[in-house]
């Protein structure tokens, strides 16, 4: 049986390796974690997925907390109005069609790395660099480099045209709380669009005590516009102080979050997360010095900002895409054509979670913001507008063309603004 290693246990390459083990490949899993670190570390992600990506690790038998984990029913989406504090300029809801789940990637990567091993695969806990991989091409067929943002990944260039961005739009502050009051219906994402100041989120989710208790959670992100309002967490020096920061601010600007999370507690000393995403794509195939090429996956050669919730859904989808691919090509080789076709048959659905999140950071083009307005009058365009989250190709064409979102309107029964005026 072929021989391959996997540079990186996180969403991609955890789930690629289960999937290649459960197909018979040998795999050695390369981490610079042990579970243990882990599962002691700090938060990662608010890592919401929705149905389409869960139904990839459903398929490899992954998904152990579906019975545990609390669903995220729906996204409400609101904008507060800019004179009338307190009050929405625009808000609708709507139910996803299946849920979606935010599980603690400190409690899945841990789980599904100790899974691994215990099925027989080969785990290496090191720090991974060129060297180490070269090693691994010494004695493997296939070499994936799925580290996310770790350093590792600039093997791989950057795709100038595919990548708009070349610094982070965004700052981020991220807690895991408990003690938040449920919003009224259905369990959201509430979608919090503050223009030319930032984002702030809430999303259900699940996390695990150190003594192993199961304990229901909120995650609450702020993204802020880089010297923005929001932007005041570069100084914090505790997780309390970034928590009263993130309070104070959400009672400025979105006060009805407020009133849910203001008796809120973090659930563990770790979980609060500072940081910053440069969008970018990089080309996937990288040559070591010995002239041997290693393939990427996931955040490694596509990273977008947090903001429409798609890194680990659609790393999940990498995953799913490079375990078919790497299936029907049986015993030929794993060259530099088959490793291109195979980023770019992934390509073919990331490059719309990449637009679509790429265009979500600048401000809204009028035709945008008539979908989002109509969308609160027409509950079956709220509707498609909150599936899309499942399924970004949905967003198009008429996110980019003023004459598709009107077509899309009209499909809803809404009048397009050029009709009303
Ligand atoms: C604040 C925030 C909120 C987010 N919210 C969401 C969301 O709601 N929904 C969503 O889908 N996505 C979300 N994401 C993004 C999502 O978490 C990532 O896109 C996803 O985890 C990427 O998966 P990956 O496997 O490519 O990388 P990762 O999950 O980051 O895993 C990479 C792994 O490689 C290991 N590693 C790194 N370097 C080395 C090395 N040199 N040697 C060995 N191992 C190494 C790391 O320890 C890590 O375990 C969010 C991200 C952030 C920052």
């Amino acid at each position: 049986m072929r021989r391959i290693a996997m540079i990186g246990a996180g969403q991609a390459g955890l789930q690629l390796a289960l999937g290649l083990q459960h197909h018979g490949y040998q795999v050695t899993l390369v981490t610079d974690r042990t579970p243990e670190q882990v599962e002691s570390g700090r938060v990662m992600s608010t890592q919401a997925l929705f149905h389409d990506a869960c139904e990839t690790e459903r398929q490899l038998n992954l998904n152990f907390w579906d019975e545990l984990c609390p669903p995220v029913e729906g996204i409400a989406f609101s904008v507060p109005h800019p004179e009338l504090p307190g009050h929405k300029a625009m808000s609708f809801e709507a139910r996803l069609d299946h849920p979606a789940y935010s599980l603690d990637q400190r409690v899945k990567f841990a789980h599904w790395q100790r899974t691994f091993a215990e099925r027989g695969g080969q785990v290496v806990t090191q720090h991974a660099d060129v060297t180490a991989a070269e090693r691994l091409s010494d004695t493997h067929d296939l070499v994936l480099v799925a580290t996310g943002k770790g350093a590792l990944g600039q093997i791989f260039e950057r795709d100038a045209p595919r990548s708009p961005y070349d610094v982070p739009q965004r700052h981020l502050a991220l807690a895991y709380l408990t003690g938040v009051r449920p919003r009224s219906g259905h369990s959201a994402v509430t979608f919090n669009l503050i223009p030319g100041v930032g984002e702030v989120f809430l999303l259900p989710g699940l996390t695990r005590t150190a003594d192993g208790a199961w304990l229901p959670y909120e995650n609450v992100l702020i993204e802020a516009i880089p010297g923005g309002p929001l932007d005041v967490f570069g100084d914090v020096q505790d997780a309390a102080e970034q928590v009263q920061r993130m309070l104070a601010l959400m009672a400025t600007f979105v006060p009805w979050e407020y009133d849910r999370v203001q008796d809120a507690q973090l659930t563990d000393a770790m979980a609060t997360l500072i940081g910053r995403v440069t969008p970018q794509v990089r080309h996937p195939v990288a040559t070591l010095p010995s002239g041997r090429p290693v393939l990427g996956l996931g955040d490694a050669v596509v990273v977008n900002d947090p903001l429409t919730g798609q890194g680990a859904g659609s790393a999940a989808r990498a995953a799913a895409v490079y375990l078919e691919r790497i299936l029907w090509q049986g015993d030929r080789p794993f060259d530099r054509s088959w490793m291109q076709d195979t980023f770019e048959d992934y390509w073919g659905y990331a490059q719309y979670v990449t637009d679509w999140t790429n265009a979500l950071l600048g401000p809204p083009p009028p035709h945008v913001l008539g979908v989002l307005d109509a969308a609160q009058r027409h509950p079956s365009l709220a509707h498609a507008f909150v599936n899309g989250f499942n399924h970004p190709p949905q967003f198009f064409p008429w996110l980019t063309s003023p004459q598709e979102a009107a077509a899309l309107m009209a499909r809803h029964g809404a009048p397009s603004p050029a009709a009303q005026a």
